[in-house]
């Protein structure tokens, strides 16, 4: 069977209209045919990025209370905002946001600039946010392509390149589609029947607007697509981590480093985290050794910890032990907290799944 490209008219005036009946009302939003704050779409599509739209609601109200223009974040300290970021994951989008903020007040005036050109000079914005920022937010013509719209393409056109190679093919149709009017809200749009329609399991065709153009429909294999190259397994990477309590109850805490994974978080002092399991005792050496910390005593097991990054799965045994005085300490950034403080310091889920397990009774003392 043979299939023909759907005009560019035809195709967004379908989308367009499903847009002004169906738009989903979100927090960062304006309605169809109005335009939004910038500050209020790039705050949003930072935090969209690899989190669904459930889940950023809330950071995105409390983002906006304590920093309500990007002058207001970019006076801000660095870690006030990893601190509030903490649990949305993937915290370079934390750091960068703000080296962004401080960039936009410095070399742009206060203002966002409204050309890809411009965006992409900024931290944190890419390809795919550069477009959507300067669609969105200035109605230009831009391409957007997010996961969304990228499963939308594959499907109108079964598109048989598995991804990631299958970007481009589907950057090319969507350019194809792309209308010169409206861009903004059409981006959107399809934004919304990618999320709430065509859905990855059991799209819902029979209320797709675009269903009389799409192939993948027509010959009835839309889960088909898009076609994903098979995933590489994860290898598991293990370490201890080291619940260090003294007197008063304060716990030890330190900062990771600024760059890398969960850069610039606070964490529990623990050993590198490598495929290769390392005993309790000998970690503890050598955290004794660089530390400076003359650790003794029983050392209590807590239930393991486990947690998934983008590249591998990990597994944490945390350990308890209990000192009798706080000691001068030579590891950088680390600081004694009670654990009701915790909330005001920027501990990622990981860490906080390491104080579930250390607060929950099940021990095991060796
Ligand atoms: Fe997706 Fe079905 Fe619409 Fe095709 S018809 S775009 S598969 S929802």
């Amino acid at each position: 069977m043979t299939y023909q490209l759907p005009s560019q008219q035809e195709f967004s005036a379908r989308v367009l209209d499903w847009y002004d009946a169906n738009a989903r009302a979100l927090p960062w939003r304006s309605l169809p045919g109005q335009r939004p704050d910038p500050y209020h779409v790039w705050l949003s599509e930072i935090m969209l990025q690899q989190t669904t739209v459930v889940t950023v609601g809330p950071y995105f109200d409390k983002f906006l209370t304590l920093w309500p223009t990007v002058q207001h974040m970019a006076a801000a300290p660095l870690d006030d905002i990893l601190t509030v970021w903490a649990g949305l994951g993937y915290y370079a989008r934390a750091r960068n946001l703000h080296k962004c903020a401080i960039d936009i007040c410095d070399k742009f005036a206060g203002t966002f600039p409204n050309n890809r050109e411009d965006l992409l000079t900024l931290p944190g914005i890419g390809p795919y946010t550069a477009a959507a920022i300067s669609s969105i937010a200035f109605d230009r013509a831009e391409v957007v392509v997010d996961g969304n719209i990228e499963r939308i393409i594959a499907r109108l056109f079964r598109i048989d390149t598995a991804l990631p190679a299958a970007k481009k093919p589907i950057t090319e149709y969507a350019a194809h589609l792309t209308p010169c009017g409206r861009p903004g809200d059409y981006a959107q749009a399809l934004m919304d029947i990618g999320a709430t329609i065509c859905t990855p399991r059991n799209p819902k065709c029979a209320q797709c607007p675009v269903s009389v153009t799409c192939t993948a429909f027509a010959e009835g294999d839309m889960e088909r697509y898009p076609v994903k190259a098979p995933k590489k397994a994860k290898p598991t990477r293990r370490g201890v981590i080291f619940w260090i309590e003294a007197e008063g109850g304060v716990v030890l805490l330190r900062r990771r480093e600024e760059k890398g994974l969960l850069g610039g978080m606070m964490e529990f002092p623990s050993s590198p985290w490598q495929e290769a399991a390392i005993a309790p005792d000998a970690a503890l050496e050598q955290l004794r050794e660089s530390a400076g910390l003359n650790i003794n005593g029983p050392m209590i097991h807590k239930t393991l910890v486990r947690h998934t990054f983008t590249h591998f799965h990990l597994e944490l045994q945390p350990v308890v032990l209990v000192m009798a005085q706080k000691a001068n300490l030579s590891l950088p950034g680390s600081s004694w907290v009670r654990p009701e403080e915790f909330e005001n310091y920027a501990l990622p889920t990981l860490m906080k799944k390491v104080v579930t397990s250390v607060q929950s009774p099940q021990t095991d003392f060796l």
